[in-house]
């Protein structure tokens, strides 16, 4: 159980994006159903967190990399789901969460990147936003909070923006959660069916569910004008919690696998500091330390081998449907993952399909 066509490239935006003709009921590329997605997306959290893992020491060891995930969407589209479901899989530490909502008096002093500049991820860190800069250009163009030739002239200088954000050394994964009207009526009526999901309700999401044209028209100029090649925007089908789960869970370990991370070589000797411990251990200890050594050196092989294999597989998944759409990159030979070479994003065209059918089928199970 794979995906038959790599999310990356089902769900990518372009300038031709047209949101309506995007289904938000639909599960692309995978057809196995919601259980197996769950046990999927419990194997790639392992990996997931791995990654995290080695990008965080990287970043303790001066690294610059980090990654940015940006996650849009109309009330009830699931970006909380995503942020427990998919970041709480990795070590909290190594995550930032940022939730933006109505900026406050101080913001509202500054430029709107201003607070968006504060809350970028430090080095080594998956940041993620909860709604993001992109608010500047939805509620705020269609509650006309500023006059069209403000916002307007906002496109670009997110581009902009993102692409210094990009050289600086952190990759930008935009999802945009993709949900039907029809389906957010249901989700926001449990709200009020629910006392204990009151507290999520707020009397404004129907105001701007009343509003939902306007917004799908903010949105699909958001996806058509601002999905770059440094910082191109996903759009997911929503309806399905689960399966827009299971679609960034894979977009975030494509963009860690690309970063061909590996562990920071020390900068001191292993020998030297173990002879300056040895020295500081009763010889009682000191020998049973030493007994120790060889058990931790295995189970650090057969780990290190584990994540290798995690990563082969996540590599061949899409080799299969895919000649080239990820690659190790370099530090390969620690995960042990083969695949050099490639570009690590969307520019290599896959070739053929070997025999896997790249349709949009929308999977008819409603099974959320
Ligand atoms: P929630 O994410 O449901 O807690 O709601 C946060 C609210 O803040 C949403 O209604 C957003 O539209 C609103 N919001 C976020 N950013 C801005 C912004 N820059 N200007 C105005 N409202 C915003
Ligand atoms: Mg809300």
């Amino acid at each position: 159980m794979t995906f038959t066509t790599a999310p990356w490239e089902l769900h990518r935006a372009s300038a031709t994006t047209v949101l309506s003709q995007i289904d938000p009921s639909a599960t692309p590329g995978w057809d196995a159903g919601k259980n197996a997605a769950r046990e999927f997306m419990a194997e790639r959290g392992a990996l997931l967190s791995e990654l995290q893992e080695r990008l965080y020491a990287q970043g303790r060891a001066g690294g610059q990399d980090s990654v940015l995930l940006v996650v849009q969407g109309m009330d009830t589209a699931g970006k909380g789901g995503i942020c427990r479901h998919v970041l709480g899989m990795v070590d909290p530490q190594g995550v930032a969460l940022r939730s933006f909502g109505v900026p406050t008096p101080e913001e509202k002093r500054h430029h709107y990147l201003w607070r968006i500049r504060k809350a970028l991820p430090e080095p080594g860190r998956i940041g993620v936003f909860d709604r993001s800069h992109y608010e500047d250009v939805l509620v705020v163009r269609v509650d006309e909070l500023v006059p069209p030739t403000v916002w307007d002239k906002r496109y670009e200088e997110i581009n902009r923006f993102e692409e210094k954000v990009t050289e600086s050394g952190t990759t930008i994964v935009k999802v945009m959660l993709h949900l039907s009207k029809q389906e957010q009526g249901l989700r926001l009526m449990e709200r009020l069916d629910r006392s204990d999901k009151h507290w999520k309700f707020n009397p404004n999401d129907v105001d701007s569910r009343q509003k939902w044209e306007a917004y799908q028209e903010a949105y699909q100029d958001v996806v058509q004008l601002t999905s770059t090649d440094v910082a191109p925007w996903y759009v997911v089908p929503a309806d399905h919690k689960w399966y827009a789960r299971l679609v960034v869970t894979e977009l975030l370990v494509r963009a860690l696998v690309n970063k061909g991370l590996t562990w920071p070589t020390p900068q001191w000797h292993v020998d030297v500091q173990r002879r300056r411990l040895l020295e500081t251990m009763a010889p009682d200890t000191a020998g049973q330390a030493a007994e120790n050594g060889p058990t931790a050196v295995a189970k650090t092989a057969r780990h290190t081998s584990e994540v290798a294999d995690m990563v082969r597989d996540f590599v061949n998944d899409y080799e299969r449907v895919n000649p080239a759409p990820v690659t190790a990159g370099q530090g390969s030979e620690t995960l042990g993952a083969k695949g050099e070479g490639g570009p690590p994003e969307d520019t290599k065209k896959s070739k053929k399909k070997k025999g896997k059918k790249k349709d949009k089928k929308k999977n008819k199970k409603k099974s959320e």
